[in-house]
């Protein structure tokens, strides 16, 4: 892949060849093409990943087709959470459209207005800003929209978690409602989902986060049980849910042996794959779990991690990892590609720690279930997401059954470390229907 295969124009692959980028990253590959299309976009992605590159260069090659901007008018708003960031943002935007007649200003708070009200005068193709000041400009009348095309979100987790809420809904009701939205983010909660949902249109949702953020399109969550039942409620699991394709991890070798022979005492069709095996009869295992002649495979990381099984429903961690970021590995091979996928955990008191690990990475507390007369008699306690270790509760009782209704109760975990730091929330939704 090249930039040139994207369909940007010669004066921005110019501008890029002088940067010294010869492939697109993968946030650019795909973006790019969607973006001059005319598609919104919905993208994960941190810093380092060219997400600047990914919306400026589409964003400039679409300018540069069109009309300039009038006096104090606005093309394209780059809206950023710090004055650092809009000033990288705005020098990336100058460096890309350096041989392109398009004008961009950068605006911020922290000094003086009247500087940027001059340069505003003679419109801005793109105006790169941050929530507070831009709107400062615009009661100033420095700002027009009316000829506003494009909008970009830039980190916009990072703006609510900086309290920018209300300045951004301020700024997008004065925003004509046709117009192109892309809107990036590290994460993606609740919030930046609600926000989003506001926002884009039918976007093209691109996912680059790395390794330590799961997939939103993957439902978590985990089942507190004892040791000795965790083959009994996978069992149980498979069948009330009439799972067609699960890929099963397991920590050892024999474990996985011994999961493998207990599903199939039960009639659920099943095959492990670890490193004892050979590689013609892993080869075998794997061809008939892709074909369904075989519901479950139980696999070892190591034996899973050089899979080539893309997109599958259900993932089950029979044992949580040690290293908190294989669960994150683990559950990577279900959920892609904008599917939706199930991650389930069964977590016995003894592996705790593995799970406060794992929680305390992702930062989010994973919904608990449980399934009647299957209630663990040890508790595993809920992990304390402010980085510290999680305290035992004193006469922690197993709760009984009688107050587990149906089949499966669902609870409500909250953010903590978010809780301290914002207005309380209403509880996070449902993430495990
Ligand atoms: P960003 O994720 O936008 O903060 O970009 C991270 C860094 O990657 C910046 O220093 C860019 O100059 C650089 N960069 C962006 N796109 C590419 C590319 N396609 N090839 C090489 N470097 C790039």
């Amino acid at each position: 892949m090249t930039f040139a295969n994207l369909g940007l124009s010669l004066p921005i692959l110019q501008a890029i060849a002088e940067q010294g980028y010869e492939h697109p990253s993968p946030i650019q590959s795909q973006a790019i093409p969607a973006i001059l299309a005319g598609q919104d976009v919905l993208a994960a992605a941190q810093t380092g990943t060219g997400k600047t590159a990914g919306f400026t260069l589409p964003t400039l090659e679409l300018l540069s087709r069109g009309e300039r901007a009038g006096p104090n008018q606005v093309r394209a708003l780059v809206l950023t959470p710090t004055r650092e960031l809009a000033a990288q943002v705005g020098d990336s935007v100058a460096t890309y459209g350096r041989h392109m007649p398009v004008r961009s200003v950068v605006v911020f708070g922290g000094v003086k207005i009247n500087p940027q009200m001059m340069n505003l005068r003679r419109g801005a193709d793109v105006l790169v800003a941050t929530p507070g000041r831009l709107l400062d400009l615009y009661n100033q009348n420095a700002v027009k929209f009316k000829h506003l095309e494009m909008l970009v979100l830039d980190e916009a987790d990072r703006m609510l978690d900086m309290g920018f809420i209300h300045d951004i809904r301020r700024i997008l009701s004065l925003l004509p409602s046709r117009r192109q939205n892309l809107l990036f983010s590290a994460t993606f909660s609740d919030e930046i989902r609600q926000l989003a949902n506001t926002i884009v249109r039918q976007p093209l949702e691109i996912d680059v986060s790395p390794r330590n953020t799961t997939a939103r399109t993957v439902h978590q969550c985990i089942y507190p049980v004892d040791k000795n039942r965790k083959p009994a409620l996978l069992t149980h699991l498979i069948e009330t849910h009439n799972w067609q394709q699960v890929l099963v991890f397991t920590r050892t070798k024999h474990g996985a042996n011994r999961l493998t022979r207990h599903l199939e005492s039960k009639g659920i069709l099943a095959a492990a794959i670890h490193g004892n095996k050979s590689q013609g009869a892993r080869t075998k295992a794997l061809a008939s779990f892709k074909s369904n002649e075989i519901t479950v495979l139980v696999a070892t990381d190591i034996a899973a991690r050089g899979l080539d099984i893309d997109q599958l429903p259900q993932v089950v961690n029979f044992d949580l990892p040690n290293v908190p970021e294989d669960y994150v590995h683990r559950i990577g091979r279900t959920g892609r590609a904008g599917a939706h996928g199930h991650a389930v955990s069964l977590v016995c008191a003894d592996e705790s720690k593995q799970l406060a690990d794992i929680e305390r990475l992702i930062n989010e507390l994973l919904p608990r279930q449980m399934v009647a007369g299957l209630e663990p008699v040890n508790e595993v306690p809920t992990t304390a997401l402010n980085n510290k270790p999680s305290k035992p509760k004193k006469n922690s009782k197993p709760k009984p059954a009688s107050k587990v209704k149906g089949v499966t109760t669902p609870s409500h975990p909250e953010k903590r470390s978010e809780q301290k730091k914002r207005p309380r929330r209403r509880p996070r939704k449902r993430i495990d229907e």
